[in-house]
């Protein structure tokens, strides 16, 4: 039927999901761990909305800088003008970043921040004589946003086909789906670091010199979470060295705690080239991302070339004052709370809560990391996601968010979540678990 209201015409997109006829999901408020929906319902989110609200909702540090900073200087043009902050919250950026990432160039979003790293990986080799590496490496399932670039790289074939062939010279790594398949997780599984080596034959295939970077989430969110078998990644990173090519961790969703600690390339030991972070940096509030870099690859990417003139990059919000407010607002609550180290510490607690659904119905596997976890389900018989999606709005109807992939169940507390909605968390999914088709 053709939609009878403006409202009902946004919306369809996202109700997409055509077995089911959805009323629209209306949010009104939020505080901690909580949603309010407009017919005055209270919801617990077990999502941080989207990967982001790591410190939880409307947090008054971060409301009270975002309102002063509105009032004060409502927006600085980039590149002939600045304004001090972006320079303080690069400080504070770099000093939590792994070591050597000590350059932050700020976009406004996930997506922007990985066109940008896809850019300085270029822009880097072009620097140094070797321009003839323009080839990437992705991977199958990974998930990085959905500008050119990232849907390229990104490894969801129903996202990119609609696109024609994206940027050339891009190739997936085969194995992301071979991660951490019915392996009842916690942490990192044990199998197959040895499907690193799937990178050998794209440099075997193409001839190193020809590629650029490899682009990989640490932990694959969107797509399920799927965390790395051990020395994976440390194989990848030492593939990378071997042949000249940059490694770009996304940690668009792992960044600022969700691992228990500031970013994924901390807890897993491996420091990649160049790393992207949106999300969790402004706590969900501005749209901002930062993009870190080592100073020989951001200064190849600044002053290369000849000239501005032949290189530009940059957003006309790349560095706004409300977002930097936001951002060093929502770094003090990291900071004072001690979130990250409080997600480290809830992890065990997590683990068993979320693990002790196993046995329950349609579940085939569970994945815990940090404070993340992906509960997969058995596939509805000729209907696939549609069992995942039946138990997102059966819990929202029950009064919990939920995130669903496929016929993955994704959750990720905001950090402040207690021990006692860790389990209100598990307790309503086997509710919901029980009550779906
Ligand atoms: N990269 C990763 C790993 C993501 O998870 C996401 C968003 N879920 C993005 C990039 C894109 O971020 P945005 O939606 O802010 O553009």
């Amino acid at each position: 039927p053709a939609p009878t209201n403006n409202l009902e015409a946004f919306w369809m997109p996202f109700t997409a999901n055509r077995q089911f006829k959805q009323a629209p999901r209306l949010l009104a408020g939020a505080r901690d761990m909580h949603y309010v929906t407009t017919d005055g319902r209270e919801i617990l989110d077990a999502t941080s909305g989207l990967w982001c609200v790591n410190a939880g909702h409307c947090r008054p540090k971060i409301v009270e800088a975002i309102q002063a900073q509105a009032a004060e200087l409502d927006f600085a043009p980039t590149f002939q003008f600045g304004h001090p902050k972006p320079f303080e919250l690069a400080s504070r950026l770099a000093a939590m970043a792994p070591t050597g990432l000590d350059h932050v160039f700020f976009v406004n979003s996930g997506s922007e921040a990985v066109d940008t790293a896809l850019k300085i990986a270029l822009a880097y080799h072009r620097a140094r004589g070797e321009g003839q590496r323009f080839r990437f490496v992705g991977r199958e399932r990974g998930y990085h946003g959905v500008g050119f670039g990232g849907v390229s790289v990104g490894g969801m074939v129903a996202n990119r086909k609609t696109f024609g062939p994206g940027l050339p010279g891009v190739d997936h790594l085969r194995h992301t789906h071979d991660l951490s398949r019915n392996s009842f997780t916690r942490g990192l599984p044990e199998h197959g670091a040895e499907l690193a080596d799937d990178l050998e034959r794209l440099v075997a295939l193409h001839g190193a010199e020809t590629i650029a970077a490899v682009i990989v989430e640490p932990v694959a969110g969107s797509t399920g979470v799927l965390p790395p078998p051990k020395g994976y990644l440390e194989r990848l990173r030492a593939i990378c060295d071997r042949h000249g090519l940059l490694l770009i961790f996304d940690e668009v969703i792992t960044g600022y705690g969700r691992l228990g600690s500031a970013f994924a390339a901390d807890r897993l030991g491996v420091t990649p080239d160049i790393m992207t972070t949106a999300k969790g940096v402004t706590n969900g509030t501005i749209p901002m991302g930062a993009v870190f870099a080592s100073s020989d690859i951001y200064e190849a990417f600044m002053q290369g070339p000849e000239n501005m003139i032949e290189l530009f990059h940059g957003y006309t919000y790349s560095g706004h004052p409300i977002a930097c407010a936001a951002a060093l607002a929502t770094l003090d609550v990291y900071q004072e709370e001690g979130l990250f180290e409080r997600a480290a510490a809830l992890e065990t607690r997590w683990a068993d809560a979320i693990h002790g659904l196993k046995g329950l119905p349609h579940v085939i596997d569970i994945r815990t990391i940090g404070l993340v976890a992906g509960v997969e389900l058995e596939p509805m018989e000729g209907k696939p996601t549609a069992r995942a999606f039946q138990s997102m709005v059966k819990a929202y109807e029950d009064g919990m968010m939920l995130r669903v992939t496929g016929d993955i169940i994704a959750m990720s507390p905001p950090l402040i979540v207690s021990e006692a909605q860790i389990d209100e968390i598990a307790e309503r999914l086997a509710r919901v678990l029980k009550a779906i088709d």
